[in-house]
């Protein structure tokens, strides 16, 4: 037998490997169930006693929820824009979206709300379009940092606006319930664009609307 040729011999465990152009290629929902039971082995516990025979299945599931964000595409939720506005010039935010995201690192949550402010250049945009480019951000596994430019980024590459703020205020699981175990601590991200970062009076107008308590939280 000719050794060294490897022609027509099959890797299973090849497939796995990040070859370039395959890494992004999607496992079978089997192939996650398994990587599910593996895990739960992993943990300590048995995947087949009743209590977790259906895990596998909900986890799956869940991160299909969890991780819609990448079958989705932000830029398009801008494409639709509203130019009938009769001069409005001043400042839109929206302020106080919900969103729930997962670290890239440990796939723990980050639970937190997103800030986001922008200076209109004779068109606007449905504000319910930015509380989805936010959410559609957050749906992926992400760094804070990370999310933050890449909402302001995509506003304002599709808007071009005077100007646009994102300001993301979460608190990541990973940092309460492991490693450092500190309950509480909110971390604070900003990305600032064009009249957001060079004009001290938008940015201070800005963080200012911030401030202001919100009569529809609690
Ligand atoms: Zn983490």
């Amino acid at each position: 037998m000719a050794n060294g040729k490897g022609g027509g011999r099959t890797a299973p465990r090849g497939q796995l490997r990040a070859v370039a152009g395959e890494a992004l290629a999607r496992p079978s929902r089997e192939d996650a169930e398994d990587a599910i039971r593996t895990l739960i082995r992993w943990a300590g516990d048995d995947p087949v006693r009743e209590g977790l025979a259906d895990t596998p299945a909900r986890v799956a599931r869940a991160f299909e929820e969890w991780f819609a964000g990448y079958r989705e595409d932000p830029l398009q939720y801008l494409a639709r824009t509203f130019e009938e506005i009769d001069g409005y010039d001043e400042m839109v935010l929206l302020r106080d979206i919900h969103f729930e995201s997962h670290c890239e690192h440990h796939l723990a949550p980050i639970i937190g709300r997103v800030h986001i402010g922008y200076l209109p250049n004779h068109r606007v945009v449905g504000i319910s379009k930015l509380a989805r480019v936010a959410e559609a951000y957050a749906k992926r596994l992400q760094i804070q940092e990370k999310m933050t430019a890449q909402i302001a980024n995509c506003i304002e590459e599709v808007l071009q606006p005077k100007g646009v703020g994102v300001v993301i205020e979460a608190a990541h699981q990973c940092m309460t319930t492991r490693g450092v175990h500190k309950p509480g601590v909110l971390m604070v991200t900003s990305r600032m664009l064009g009249a957001f970062r060079s004009d001290p009076q938008t940015r201070r107008e800005f963080l200012a609307l911030l401030d202001r308590p919100n009569p529809e939280l609690r």
